[in-house]
């Protein structure tokens, strides 16, 4: 069942619903980019109206001074950015430029590039529209489209009760549809560029994810953990792209991008 419908997924990509994601992976993709946009909005309006947001000023003032440079690289107009208060060490970024990072992260890390490695994963999720990817394939297994379904397209009411669902989910629980490995890797990826491009120190990294570990012992799983490539792979996968980020990194503060954000 699951190879036919791999081979069915492959069969749309020669038609239609395929695109490339920033690191040149192939992704089946359904969801108008405007209704995922749509999801995201609703499902953080519900969460500020269910979870406080912080009135503490000088987080999210050291949030948004890390937060910025970022989404001025990546662009597509004006990013959301808000801090929730919750012990949790947890942050989220979704579809229309939305992104929540709790007090708990914001407490824990001890350095801005860290924050940034965090919110530039967030981001990287984002920009290769991971959970259009997700809802896509979830709707296809659901509904055991056929080719000929996703050429003439799936009823726009059937996926967006779908997708409301899943993003409903988002803002109860403050967690996304789960992401595979493979899109948790190419986050870490497109992260580790993102924060170097913008000036962040693309080592700190390393130390995020270290101390991610060692910290989530009998936390709430947060989102980047999930379904996480194992540390240990995170962490050599990170290394291996660190000469690139670090020759980025070098080039944004020659240029005079030099972040100094603190608590
Ligand atoms: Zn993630």
């Amino acid at each position: 069942m699951r190879n036919k419908l791999l081979l069915t997924l492959a069969a749309c990509c020669v038609l239609t619903a395929c695109t490339k994601s920033p690191t040149g992976r192939t992704q089946f993709m359904m969801m108008p980019d405007t209704q995922m946009s749509e999801m995201g909005l609703q499902a953080f309006t519900k969460l500020k109206q269910t979870k406080p947001v912080t009135t503490n000023s000088r987080y999210t003032s050291y949030v948004n001074c890390i937060a910025q440079p970022i989404t001025q690289l990546v662009g597509g107009g004006v990013w959301e950015i808000v801090v929730f208060e919750d012990n949790s060490l947890n942050a989220f970024a979704l579809p229309g430029n939305k992104i929540g990072v709790y007090t708990g992260l914001v407490n824990m890390v001890t350095d801005q590039s860290q924050l940034a490695a965090v919110i530039g994963h967030e981001i990287g999720h984002v920009l290769a529209k991971h959970s259009n990817e997700r809802m896509s394939q979830e709707t296809a297994m659901n509904q055991g489209m056929s080719v000929v379904g996703a050429v003439v397209g799936v009823p726009q009411t059937a996926l967006g009760q779908l997708g409301m669902s899943a993003l409903g989910m988002a803002a109860e629980y403050g967690v996304l549809l789960p992401y595979s490995r493979t899109q948790e890797s190419e986050a870490d990826i497109i992260g580790l560029r993102l924060m170097a491009q913008s000036g962040f120190d693309p080592r700190q990294s390393l130390a995020l994810w270290q101390k991610m570990s060692q910290a989530s012992g009998g936390q709430e799983t947060p989102e980047f953990m999930s379904t996480h490539p194992a540390n240990a792979s995170r962490i050599s996968e990170l290394n291996n792209n660190m000469a690139g980020a670090l020759q980025q990194y070098q080039q944004a503060q020659a240029s005079g991008k030099r972040p100094n954000c603190s608590k």
